[in-house]
């Protein structure tokens, strides 16, 4: 079944969970993008693609988060954009053999756009369309924009992405913080407007503050735009620190339970952001076929 079939009208996709503090776990320094691991380290990566495909994910996304020009140039990969994109879809495509589809993932550039920073709308577009090119042509399943917080950058990214990729199946998440709106001040009904007339696939919110602020989230997109399959892959809970460690507080247990209601209020695909684990995900894929 092609994606968009699925995501329309099959069952609900199950995503997978986090892949950078999987990495990190797995000793990937603090600081480095998981991008560097795509060429450095590919059996790690992969590693975590199986894990989450074996926990029951029916979509995984690329470690390929960073990988716009602009983010692989700090870490001294500005002349590797291509490769990095091609290289992280074909582990993932190995790892998912036919058992998952496979989303190319954009994340933000780490820039504000002009008025706010130096960015120029045009060079965004281009340094989307840049990664999306690289990702479409080693043959993903659909663009996956994410963790978006400004819908200027969106409006960047999806143009960007059809620039070079028309005809894949495009989706957007947005990350929405804990006043309930992105760190841009976007609310989740504003955006649910923006991406309904960009006629987007999907839609929806990743990462976040807490589970409770996301299910307020998608409620609002809901309300705002009913009908469009919407996304939510929210952070295993709220970080918090102990000793020099990350830890968040969302068991598998409640993320399962929160899964199933945003399918209630029509979540076509659920997975998990920063600090879920393939346990998190086995835990979802189980309450929600
Ligand atoms: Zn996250």
């Amino acid at each position: 079944m092609d994606f968009l079939t699925r995501l329309k009208d099959g069952p609900v996709l199950v995503a997978d969970g986090a892949m950078g503090t999987m990495l990190q776990a797995a000793g990937l320094p603090v600081g480095t993008p998981g991008e560097a691991w795509v060429l450095e380290r590919p059996e790690v990566v992969a590693d975590v693609h199986r894990a989450y495909v074996e926990a029951g994910a029916d979509l995984i996304l690329t470690c390929t988060f960073g990988g716009t020009r602009a983010r692989l140039s700090h870490a001294g990969l500005a002349d590797r954009v291509a490769e990095v994109n091609r290289r992280a879809v074909e582990i993932a495509r190995e790892a998912a053999a036919d058992r998952a589809y496979v989303a190319g993932d954009i994340g933000p550039l780490g820039e504000l756009l002009v008025p706010l920073g130096k960015r120029t709308y045009e060079e965004a577009v281009a340094l989307f369309a840049e990664q999306a090119a690289g990702l479409a042509e080693a043959g993903v399943d659909l663009l996956y924009i994410e963790t978006m917080s400004s819908l200027d950058e969106v409006r960047a990214a999806v143009e960007g992405a059809r620039r070079v990729a028309p005809d894949l199946p495009l989706t957007v998440t947005l990350s929405f913080d804990a006043k309930g709106r992105t760190n841009m001040g976007v609310r989740p009904e504003q955006a649910a407007q923006v991406l309904a007339e960009l006629r987007v696939d999907g839609f929806g919110a990743n990462c976040g503050a807490s589970l409770e602020m996301t299910e307020e989230a998608v409620c609002r997109m809901r309300e705002a735009a009913p009908g469009v399959p919407l996304i939510v892959k929210p952070n295993a809970g709220l970080p918090r620190m102990v000793e020099d460690e990350v830890l968040y507080d969302g068991t598998p247990e409640v993320m399962a339970e929160y899964a199933r209601r945003f399918v209630d209020l029509g979540a076509r695909v659920v997975g998990g952001c920063c600090g879920s684990t393939p346990a998190h995900i086995e835990a979802i894929a189980r309450a929600v076929r």
